[in-house]
C-alpha cells in the first residue's frame, strides 16, 4: 500500500492544476463514497529519484471566514459540513499534508485558520505557496507566509516553477515504510512552564486559566517534589502546565524548601516549549529576576514574560512600568511583555495566544534560496563597515536550526564582522520573516570560497 498525501487549500489557489502538475496522467484511483467523497481525486505521483506516492485532492475547503475558527465538523451544517467531512477523511487517511496558499491573494486569515486546524493533525506538513511565476522578488512574495510556521516552497503550478521540488520535499515527509500505518502519532500538547518569584501569581494565574482552583490544588499531593504536569484544554487545544510541583498554594508558601531557585527555574523551562515569567507589577524586577532572565535568554529559551496584578495598579502606573521593564530587558527586546491580572482575568486569554505565536516562530524554517536573497538585500541595503581597507565578504547564508531558528552566515572572515552588524542582520531577519517574538541565533562561519547553492 502506497502512503497518502492529501492536498489541502481554500478555493482558487490553484490546487487542482498542482493536483494535475503533480500526477501528470496517472489519475489512477477515484472513489466514491456516496455523499462524502463527491469530488475527490486520487493520483499517483511517480518518479525516479524519490519514493511514489497517492496524492489526494480534497476539493475546495470553500468554509467563509464566519465558519474559519471551527474546530469540528459538529460546528457545521449541510453542504459544509460535507465538505469539511470529506477534508478531514482524506487527512486522516493521509500520512502527510500539502498546505496550498495563493501568493497572488496574500496570506488570508482563513489560511492561518487552516493552517492552525492542520497542525493539530500532528502530520508532518509542507506549504507550497502557489502563483510565484517567476524567480524574481520571490523571497518578498512568500515572506509573509512565514507566520504560518511551516516549512514552505514556492511554486507555479501554472508554469511548472519549482514543481520537481516540490515533488522530492513531499516524499521526504513520508515516514518510513514500516511506519505507514501508525496512525496514533498526533500532535503533542504544547508545553507551558511557570517560573517566577513566590507570591507572584504563578498558582493563580494557572487556576484562572484551567478554570477555577481545581486542578493545582489536587495534583500537588502530599509533600512530592516530582515533577508534575497539568494538562487543560483551551479553545478546543490541549496544553500542558508542566513541572508544577514548585508552585504551591497560598498556605505551603511558608515552607523553608520552597524558594525560587534559579537552577530549578532553568529546570522547568527547559521541559516546556514556552515558559512564563511571572512578575508582581506591584513589586517590579529584582536583581535575581534580572539575573534569570538573563540566563534564559542566553540559553535561548522562549518565554514570555507576564507583569501580574494590574489591578492593583493605575493605568498611569501601568504606562511607566512597561516603559522600565522595556529599558531593564534591553538586552532582549524581541520578548513579549504582557500585562496581566489573575484576579480579573484581564490580558490572560493573550497568554496562550502568544505561547502559540512564539512557538510557530521558534520552528520555523525558511527555504535556502529565500534566506539568499533576503541576505543579498540585507547587506546591500546597510553594507559591512571597512575594516584595514577592506570590505568583509558574504557568501551564503542557511538555517541550521529550528527552535531557535539558528542562521548561519558563511563569510570570508568572521573576525571582521562587528557585534552591532551581527545585530543589524538579527533586526533585519526577524522583519523580513516576521520573527518578532522567538529566541534566534545568528552565527558566523569563515570560508574561503563562494558555496555552491
Ligand atoms: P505563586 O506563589 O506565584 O504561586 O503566587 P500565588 O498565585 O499563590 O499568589 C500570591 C498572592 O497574590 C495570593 O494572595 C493571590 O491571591 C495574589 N494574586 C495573584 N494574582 C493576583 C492578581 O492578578 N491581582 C491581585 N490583586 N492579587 C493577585
Amino acid at each position: 500500500m502506497l502512503p497518502k498525501i492529501a492536498l489541502v487549500g481554500r478555493p482558487n489557489v490553484g490546487k487542482s492544476t498542482l493536483f494535475n502538475r503533480l500526477i501528470r496522467k496517472n489519475r489512477a484511483i477515484t472513489h466514491d463514497r456516496p455523499g462524502i467523497t463527491r469530488d475527490r481525486m486520487e493520483g499517483l505521483v511517480q518518479s525516479i529519484g524519490h519514493p511514489s506516492f497517492i496524492l489526494i485532492d480534497t476539493g475546495g475547503v470553500t468554509l467563509d471566514n464566519h465558519y474559519s475558527t471551527i474546530n469540528t465538523i459538529d460546528e457545521l451544517h449541510g453542504f459544509e459540513k460535507d465538505i469539511f467531512q470529506q477534508v478531514q477523511l482524506a487527512i486522516e487517511e493521509s500520512q502527510a499534508i500539502c498546505l496550498i496558499v495563493n501568493a497572488r491573494e496574500g496570506l488570508s486569515p482563513f489560511d492561518e485558520h487552516l493552517a492552525l486546524f492542520l497542525r493539530k493533525t500532528g502530520k508532518p506538513i509542507l506549504l507550497a505557496v502557489n502563483k510565484v511565476d517567476g524567480i524574481e522578488k520571490e523571497d518578498q512574495i512568500v515572506a509573509e507566509f512565514h507566520i504560518l510556521g511551516l516549512p514552505m516552497i514556492a511554486v507555479s503550478a501554472e508554469h511548472g516553477h519549482n514543481i520537481r521540488q516540490l515533488e522530492n520535499e513531499l516524499s521526504l515527509l513520508l515516514p518510513n515504510n514500516e511506519n505507514i500505518n501508525d496512525q496514533s502519532t498526533t500532535q503533542p500538547a504544547l508545553k507551558l512552564a511557570i517560573i517566577g518569584r513566590p507570591n507572584a501569581g504563578k498558582s493563580s494565574i494557572i487556576n484562572a486559566i484551567i478554570g477555577k482552583n481545581k486542578l493545582i490544588v489536587s495534583n500537588i499531593a502530599g509533600t512530592t517534589r516530582d515533577s508534575i504536569d497539568i494538562p487543560f484544554i483551551f479553545n478546543k487545544t490541549q496544553y500542558l502546565f508542566v513541572d508544577t510541583a514548585g508552585i504551591r498554594r497560598r498556605t505551603k508558601i511558608t515552607d523553608p524548601v520552597e524558594r525560587f531557585s534559579v537552577n530549578a527555574s532553568i529546570k522547568s523551562a527547559t521541559k516546556a516549549n514556552i515558559t512564563l515569567y511571572v512578575i508582581d507589577a506591584t513589586e517590579g524586577i529584582t536583581a535575581q529576576d534580572k539575573r534569570l532572565l538573563d540566563l534564559l535568554d542566553t540559553r535561548k529559551i522562549p518565554f514570555i514574560l507576564l507583569i501580574n496584578k494590574t489591578d492593583l495598579i493605575s493605568k498611569k502606573q501601568k504606562a511607566l512600568l512597561s516603559k522600565s521593564f522595556k529599558e531593564t530587558l534591553q538586552f532582549c527586546p524581541h520578548i513579549p511583555i504582557l500585562m496581566v491580572s489573575a484576579v480579573t482575568s484581564s490580558g490572560l486569554d493573550q497568554i496562550i495566544a502568544m505561547a502559540e505565536q512564539v512557538y510557530l516562530e521558534c520552528s520555523t524554517r525558511i527555504n535556502t534560496g529565500v534566506l539568499n536573497r533576503a541576505m543579498e538585500e540585507v547587506i546591500t541595503r546597510h553594507q559591512p563597515p571597512v575594516v584595514r581597507r577592506v570590505r568583509p565578504k558574504f557568501f551564503y547564508l542557511t538555517q541550521a536550526e529550528t527552535s531557535p531558528p539558528t542562521f548561519v552566515f558563511f563569510v570570508n572572515d568572521a573576525e571582521k564582522i562587528s557585534e552591532t552588524y551581527v545585530r543589524y542582520l538579527e533586526r533585519s531577519l526577524r522583519k523580513i520573516f516576521n520573527l518578532h517574538h522567538a529566541p534566534m541565533r545568528i552565527r558566523l562561519r569563515s570560508s574561503h570560497k563562494k558555496r555552491n547553492q
